[in-house]
């Protein structure tokens, strides 16, 4: 049992007009459960690590009807290739080199790749992501210029524990990144930040996708 369909009614219900992405994080948890959700309506799944996703999902096209998965964790350059041989998105993408081993290993395999600029919106020293506005700017532009990628967002993790002021002031700098980003480049249209504990704070900032792991699937061992 999953609380998948719980979980979109409360976002439907949260979203109000707004039309918000749920990506359903089933890492750490096996492919029946991924398919309980899918049952009840899920379409989009999240996983962290290349080799897990690889062992759980079918490849690309032999996939049930619809079905979709995003890496969302870290991605190291000698991965790339098997990133992108078995996801639909890269979500995780932190430096330029990495946008660079994607663009190439994308026009090796002859294939293009969506991705999103993930953005240190905390500052915390053990998260990912570009950690300066300036930094993760030149990258949107780096990126933009390659032939085989294509731009859709930002995607940023809140801060650790619940301190919703802290979490505020990250979706805050973080959106408005990403307003004056999607300025200027029409590729634009994703925002993803909100996670179990705090979708509900980064739908006030405007997210277009949040990405929810134990409030469907339960707790990870
Ligand atoms: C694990 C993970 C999530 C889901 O976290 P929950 O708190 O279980 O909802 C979302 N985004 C990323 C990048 C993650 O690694």
């Amino acid at each position: 049992m999953t609380e998948y369909k719980k979980v979109f009614q409360e976002l439907k219900e949260a979203s109000g007009d707004r039309n918000v992405t749920l990506v359903a994080v089933s890492k750490f948890h096996p492919y029946e459960m991924v398919m309980e959700a899918y049952a009840d309506g899920a379409r989009i799944f999240g996983e962290n690590r290349v080799q897990e996703m690889r062992e759980k999902f079918p490849p690309k096209g032999e996939r049930p009807e619809g079905m979709k998965v995003y890496l969302i964790g870290q991605l190291q350059r000698n991965k790339v290739k098997k990133a992108i041989e078995w996801a639909d998105r890269i979500e995780s993408v932190d430096s330029i080199p990495l946008i660079d081993k994607i663009e190439k290993e994308c026009e090796a395999l002859g294939t293009d790749m969506e991705i999103l600029l993930e953005f240190n919106s905390s500052g915390e020293e053990q998260k990912s992501g570009f950690s300066s506005p300036e930094e993760l700017i030149e990258a949107a532009s780096y990126a933009s210029g390659c032939s085989h990628i294509t731009v859709k967002g930002i995607m940023t993790i809140g801060p650790l524990g619940f301190d919703d002021e802290k979490n505020r002031r990250a979706f805050k700098r973080t959106k408005d990144l990403y307003d004056e980003l999607k300025a200027v480049y029409p590729s634009f249209t994703v925002l993803s930040m909100g996670m179990s504990g705090d979708w509900r704070t980064a739908l006030e900032y405007e997210s277009d996708e949040v990405r929810i792991g134990t409030a469907i699937f339960g707790e990870r061992v």
